[in-house]
């Protein structure tokens, strides 16, 4: 997130400095799936729409930041399925199909949520898995997560507004001041947006004494990645949270646990085998393959489960940009333009939904 709004700074000519804890990108955006899921078709609302309108805006905002750099981000539209075990929920995904004719249109452009018998394309998903059919979704997309940092990173590196620095903590923040502490002095701001992922929840905490409950808590999530001679075009498989991502250079991506607790956060342990195997057993082609990497993060997660984006109510120089918890990859350009938008009094095109406030958070931490 604070890459993206460091991006957008820059296109503004915002004079802006970006603080890391650790490099840039070692957070939870530094891990192996990057799964761009649509929400469902149906029961259309602001929320769904905004999300849309972020996916459908990625390509052309990846293109830049490719175009700028020379760099790829392993981005692709390649879509979604997922298998349809049960006749009942054959039934609901027609029904979905409809829902996207209507909604899933932007200008010129149309995306399906199609419903077939036999998953298309060949050595992916072994057709035993939907035995009522499969929902083939042409909207979903997927980006390589650590290409997309680096892409922003090189992006940043020529940049004229923005500095970098890294390594470097931010320990306390007074608004009211206009000062964050860093470790052997202070920086002193006009705006600061605090895109601190999970770690952003107990700066705001501090801020807000009458709080009933935490404003927001760490997910932890597990994802391996696999080595495969596999078509990266093939789209990316989704059944009961379990994703299985086609990446370009023989590489799949297989997550993701969602776990409340746990005792290490960065470990991965056998609930990881288990979504191995799972994917193992519904694509033979992974049957053997070998696994290269796992990886274990920390997802924001808001207490409203929504994004967490705008000014503080109390202190408008600091802006909320968090809580992106399984869609971030998504949605993060639109936000981070949201965010800069708030810190340079500017208008954005669009509108934020308003669940997404962070006095809508508050509200509901203070009952
Ligand atoms: C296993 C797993 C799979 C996932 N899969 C997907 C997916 O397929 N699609 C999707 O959209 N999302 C996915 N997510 C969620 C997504 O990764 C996160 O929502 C997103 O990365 C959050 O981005 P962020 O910028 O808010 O936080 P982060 O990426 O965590 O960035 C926060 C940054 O703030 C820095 N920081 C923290 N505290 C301080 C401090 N005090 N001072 C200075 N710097 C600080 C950190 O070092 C870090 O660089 C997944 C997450 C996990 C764990």
């Amino acid at each position: 997130m604070g890459l993206w709004a460091a991006v957008h700074a820059e296109r503004r000519g915002l004079n802006t400095l970006l603080v890391d804890t650790g490099r840039l990108g070692s957070g939870a955006s530094g891990g192996l799936l990057g799964a761009l899921m649509p929400h469902m078709p149906d029961r259309w609302s602001e929320k769904k729409q905004f999300q849309f309108d972020a996916l459908v805006s990625l390509e052309a905002e990846i293109a830049a930041i490719e175009d700028a750099t020379g760099l790829s981000a392993g981005y692709r539209r390649s879509g979604r399925l997922i298998p349809l075990p049960k006749p009942h929920l054959r039934k609901i995904a027609s029904g979905h199909s409809e829902d996207a004719e209507l909604h899933w249109r932007a200008g010129e452009r149309r995306f399906h949520w199609h419903v077939l018998d036999r998953p298309p394309g060949q050595g992916w998903i072994d057709a035993a898995a939907g035995e009522s059919g499969f929902v083939h979704d042409t909207l979903a997309a997927r980006v390589a997560p650590r290409l997309l940092i680096a892409a922003l990173k090189a992006f940043l590196r020529k940049a004229r507004h923005v500095r970098v620095l890294e390594n470097t903590e931010v320990t306390e923040l007074h608004p009211a001041r206009g000062t964050a502490a860093i470790e052997g002095g202070v920086i002193a701001f006009s705006r600061c947006i605090l895109a601190a992922g999970y770690r952003s929840f107990p700066f705001l905490e501090k801020l807000t004494p009458r709080l009933q409950k935490p404003l927001g808590q760490a997910v932890k999530g597990q994802a391996a990645l696999l080595a495969a001679d596999i078509d990266p075009g093939l789209p990316t498989i989704f059944r009961d949270g379990l994703y299985v991502v086609a990446h370009e250079g023989r590489h799949v991506a297989v997550g993701s646990t969602s776990e409340n607790s746990f005792a290490d956060p960065f470990s991965t342990d056998e609930q990881l085998d288990a979504l191995i195997e799972a994917a193992r057993e519904m694509v033979p082609a992974l049957r053997d393959a070998p696994v290269i990497e796992r990886w274990a993060g920390l997802r924001p997660k808001a207490i409203d489960r929504d994004p967490m984006v705008g000014a503080y109510p109390e202190n408008h120089n600091l802006i909320a940009l968090t809580g992106g918890f399984k869609v971030s990859f998504g949605l993060a350009h639109r936000l981070a333009e949201a965010a800069i938008c708030i810190a340079s009094d500017a208008n954005t095109e669009f509108l934020l939904p308003e669940s997404f406030a962070i006095s809508s958070h508050i509200a509901v931490s203070s009952r």
